[in-house]
């Protein structure tokens, strides 16, 4: 199967209204050309190095999404470009995001990333920690940022039920978040969960925004 085939097929699944943001982390440039081709514009990353040597070689068109940990000094190599960093996981991080957007005088798009999953091992705010952000002062005060939802991984398990209870949990917290602190708000909208493995089961809990790899680009060798 084609790059361009396995993004048809997967598009061809998804509700009017879900995002696919086509994660192409470790694979090549010419990859994500091949997808690009196939009319895919929106592409996620998790390395901030990796991200920016791609964004110098490829279209100036592309949509591009951070998803991985992001320490903050690495936030200077993605500030001038990147669109949407979904990885948000602290007030000093999202702070620091502010700050360089201000330097390049624009505006960039986050989402909170949430714990859900059991392991220990993934990164995220809890629910608590969430609507402390929220509530700060320092939040209210950035300028050069704008929320536009959560973002959340379930637990890497073959347990359908499991997973389908955490995309819920993720889906119940985002429809209070939404109440309760963007209740008027219009960009306030995105839910971004669910892998190669269970993004079947986050559609159904109500995600509008996937973000799949190795279904597209096949197995990734790091
Ligand atoms: C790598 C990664 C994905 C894509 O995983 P696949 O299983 O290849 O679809 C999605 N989200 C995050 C946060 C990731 O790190």
């Amino acid at each position: 199967m084609s790059i361009a085939s396995n993004i048809q097929r997967i598009k061809s699944t998804l509700p009017p209204g879900v995002t696919l943001v086509a994660i192409s982390k470790f694979h090549p440039a010419e990859m994500i050309r091949e997808a690009y081709a196939g009319g895919q514009r929106v592409f996620g990353e998790s390395k901030a190095q990796e991200l920016a040597a791609k964004y110098e070689e490829l279209p100036k068109d592309i949509e591009w999404h951070f998803i991985g940990h992001l320490q903050t000094n690495k936030i200077k190599y993605i500030a001038s470009f990147i669109h949407t960093i979904q990885s948000i996981d602290s007030l000093k991080l999202l702070q620091e995001v502010d700050k360089q957007a201000a330097r390049f005088n624009r505006n960039i798009d986050v989402l909170l990333q949430i714990h859900i999953a059991e392991e220990e091992t993934k990164f995220g705010l809890s629910m608590q920690e969430c609507e402390e952000l929220l509530q700060s002062e320092v939040f209210a005060s950035l300028e050069h940022i704008t929320v536009c939802g959560i973002m959340g991984m379930a637990t890497n398990t073959d347990n359908e039920q499991q997973i389908r209870k955490e995309f819920h949990t993720l889906y119940t917290f985002f429809t209070e978040l939404k109440k309760k602190y963007f209740p008027d708000n219009r960009v306030f909208t995105q839910l971004s969960m669910g892998m190669s493995q269970d993004y079947r089961i986050a559609i159904e809990e109500g995600s509008t925004m996937v973000r799949i790899g190795s279904l597209i680009f096949g197995e990734r060798t790091y």
